[in-house]
């Protein structure tokens, strides 16, 4: 089922492109990446879930959170947190939380 709504922002957490998905028979919508498959709250309308979509991709928050917990990935595939990697990343997760 297509139906027309507001062009999606691309992905916050991988940069993909991202589409309106939708359980048929049920009026529930939401956005969704293609590439990675992070998805948005759900909607009653495909609009709804656009503008839903297009919200958490605005939110730099997440996008600080993002960058601080792959500052404690080691590029060998380990873990690499030092104290400032640690405080950087929960100051992160509190401000995308809204736990200041
Ligand atoms: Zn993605």
């Amino acid at each position: 089922m297509s139906e027309k709504h507001t062009p999606l922002l691309p992905c916050p957490f991988c940069g993909g492109a991202a589409k309106i998905d939708d359980e048929s028979g049920l009026d529930a919508f939401w956005g969704e990446c293609i590439e990675c498959g992070a998805d948005a709250d759900i909607a009653e309308t495909a609009e709804e879930a656009a503008t839903a979509w297009n919200m958490r991709a605005h939110d730099p928050s997440w996008s600080e959170l993002l960058k601080a917990a792959k500052a404690c990935l080691a590029p060998d595939g380990g873990f690499y947190c030092t104290t400032e990697n640690e405080r950087n990343l929960r100051a992160a997760i509190a401000k995308a939380t809204g736990n200041d």
